[in-house]
């Protein structure tokens, strides 16, 4: 189960793969337009993204989003009507991880983001200094020892995890654990991380003044 952006224009087509994929036992954010995509991509382990898009063509998205150091590595599934193996070439250059040409197959699309998240090393247990946490799971252990966490604490921490050293503002970090019709404040992500200093010792996290949170990596 991945939170899955899902970025395509045509209205039958996204709500068609949005059943699909929330069935697959998913979590999806949906976007019809490359700019409402823009806005979005960070809460996201995975995009589906439409070749034709209104605003902006989908590999001109691709490029800017390679072109973030936060977004270089999110994989990326490109959709198209196109069946010509020049653009198959064309999308794999743009930067896009894979390709399905419409119609395909709903178990193909399945296997395919499967393949992806795998590949991508989601679902596997992120470790860091004696940290470690097991998404399956969903557990935290300390030098060895399980570390009891509140469902919110243990997102925030997997955010943190997955990406070391990287500033997360307050805002970022709501959309993501909380998700972004959440109507708290960042005082509560201010509240969040202090309850993970205090089960996991205050030197984890470290506050960047004016901008946000950033994990450390080590003690
Ligand atoms: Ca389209």
């Amino acid at each position: 189960m991945a939170r899955i952006l899902l970025v395509e224009d045509e209205p039958g087509v996204r709500l068609a793969l949005r059943l699909l994929l929330a069935r697959a036992g998913h979590r999806v954010i949906e976007a019809e337009t490359a700019r409402e995509a823009w806005e979005r991509w960070r809460e996201a382990e995975l995009v589906l993204l439409d070749w034709m898009l209104p605003d902006e063509p989908g590999l001109r998205w691709l490029k800017r989003l390679r072109e973030d150091p936060a977004g270089e590595r999110l994989p990326v599934l490109m959709l198209t009507a196109k069946a010509a193996e020049g653009d198959r070439v064309a999308g794999l250059l743009g930067g896009a991880d894979d390709y399905l040409t419409k119609p395909f197959s709903e178990a193909e699309l399945l296997a395919r983001i499967e393949a992806l998240l795998r590949r991508s090393g989601y679902g596997k247990a992120l470790r860091v200094g004696g940290l470690e946490l097991d998404p399956e799971a969903r557990r935290v252990r300390l030098e060895g020892r399980e570390v009891p966490l509140t469902p919110r604490e243990f997102d925030l921490l997997a955010v943190f995890l997955a990406a070391p050293g990287r500033v997360f503002t307050r805002d970022e970090l709501l959309d993501r654990v909380w998700g972004p019709g959440y109507l708290g404040t960042p005082r509560t992500v201010d509240q969040h991380v202090a309850q993970l200093r205090e089960k996991l010792g205050p030197d984890w996290i470290e506050t960047v003044r004016g901008r946000g949170y950033r994990f450390r990596g080590a003690r």
